[in-house]
């Protein structure tokens, strides 16, 4: 019987189940026949929540490989004094989980050496034919607040994207700067209201940093869908994005002059503070989804050619935005879970058919917590495809934004990228999508009148 971490209490002990879950590696050990189970990865090493209802003590017939990711586990329940145990376990094969048995379909061919030597060959040749885009990121260090205001200069974000073929980034200034931090759980929650007007004259200050470091780094700044279609590994071309839009505070009118003003082509709706346009996953829902404004920001940013971005946004959120939208959405960084747990960043296979029923794509990110390597970054890609098709996924790295490492940390890894994703499988053809395909269709789609 496969099982839901949210039916854990409901279980019978003494029964075998299954259940996916993410080892807790609790030293530099690789396999371990004892450890813990956690219903999400942890932030670092060695890092289990401290509710016990989220964590299960694992106790298997033999060592199990600790550093790959997720695992899908057989084994006896029991629980004891509120503390879950599963004994006698062992690894069994998940269901769907693609990129493994695309590997697997491989390896069990007889042109299994050709096949990926093909492939392989063409992934690097599939970055240089399309216009590979990150469609989430920060690179440059521009979500530092210290940084925009005492003007303490950008680190390189054009040379290794040249280097690596990257033709296009969006660029996204933090909206909500400095009205949240890390907390004692260790996650980024909200701690006090900006005052009136704060945030909107931090976003002129914001908007003007970056334009700069674009220009000062020779790149050309994109403001519609040709120069995005023209734009090709070698160059280095910057989208001006923002991430929250809580500098409009509450006037959609202030869409029309970020466009115009600062070439803003990408909105993501909200952040870490629940805003005026709707509610967050990190945060109790407060909205019950993007609010009024919201919608009329969404219809603005239709109308001017933004790209409407709703990473961050509760289901509730996506679920109307995704009925308000006349162009496709963008959710830019996530990853897919089957087992959501209260205020995950994740996405269910649900939220994730909501934006590829827009015609949209979702940017799948790389924290080493949930990718620790690039082939377990390229499954990661692999499920969401098998979860809504291979023209709806792509790339959002959210580069010098995530709190630990990440396993794509800067431009100059996309190759390695691209060799990933022909090893879990893709062709050519379908590389060119992932990495940056999918969103140029939807960056036309969205220039559209
Ligand atoms: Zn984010
Ligand atoms: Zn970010």
């Amino acid at each position: 019987m496969s099982i839901r971490w949210s039916d854990l209490n409901l279980l019978v002990a003494g029964r075998r189940v299954t259940l996916s879950g993410h080892p807790v590696a609790l030293s530099s050990q690789s396999h371990a026949a004892r450890f813990l189970m956690t219903q999400e990865p942890g932030c670092c090493p060695g890092c289990a929540p401290r509710d016990p209802a989220g964590t299960i003590e694992i106790q298997a017939r033999s060592a199990i490989p600790l550093l790959s990711g997720s695992v899908h586990l057989s084994g006896v329940w029991s629980a004891h004094d509120g503390a879950y145990r599963l004994t006698d376990a062992h690894l069994v094969e998940p269901v769907g989980w693609s990129a493994i048995t695309r590997r697997r379909a491989l390896a069990t061919g007889p042109l299994m050496c050709l096949a990926a030597a093909v492939d392989i060959g063409s992934a690097r040749a599939a970055i240089q034919a399309i216009t590979a885009v990150d469609f989430h990121s920060h690179a440059g260090g521009i979500a530092s607040l210290e940084r925009m205001r005492t003007g303490r200069p950008f680190s390189p974000v054009a040379e290794p994207m040249r280097k690596g073929g990257m033709a296009a980034v969006c660029l996204a200034v933090v909206g909500d700067g400095g009205t949240h931090k890390v907390m004692t759980d260790g996650r980024l929650h909200p701690f006090r209201d900006p005052a009136p007007g704060e945030l909107y004259a931090l976003s002129q200050l914001t908007f003007a940093r970056v334009n700069d470091m674009a220009r000062t780094q020779g790149m050309a700044i994109i403001t519609n869908a040709t120069a995005l279609r023209a734009a090709r590994a070698g160059t280095a071309s910057a989208i001006i994005a923002a991430e929250g839009g809580d500098f409009l505070e509450g006037r959609p009118d202030r869409v029309d002059e970020a466009y115009a003003k600062w070439s803003l082509r990408h909105l993501q709706l909200v952040h870490y503070r629940v805003n005026e346009l709707g509610d967050i996953q990190t945060e109790p829902a407060v909205h019950g989804g993007l609010t009024d404004t919201g919608a009329e920001v969404i219809r603005r940013c239709n109308k001017l050619g933004i790209v409407v971005d709703v990473a961050h946004g509760t289901f509730d959120l996506v679920r109307r935005a995704a009925s308000v939208t006349t162009k496709p959405l963008v959710l830019s960084h996530t990853s897919l879970t089957n087992n959501p747990a209260r205020f995950t960043r994740l996405i269910t296979p649900e939220q994730a058919r909501l934006i590829a029923q827009t015609g949209g794509v979702i940017g799948i990110w790389p924290p080493e917590s949930i990718f620790p390597t690039m082939d377990s970054f390229a499954a990661g890609m692999a499920r969401m495809v098998d979860a809504v098709g291979v023209d709806h996924v792509g790339l959002g790295t959210d580069m010098r934004g995530l709190l630990g490492p990440s396993v794509f940390p800067d431009y100059d890894r996309l190759p390695a990228l691209a060799d990933a994703l022909a090893g879990a499988g893709f062709n050519a053809t379908d590389i060119g999508k992932l990495l940056g395909g999918n969103y140029v269709r939807v960056f036309e789609a969205s220039m559209a009148a």
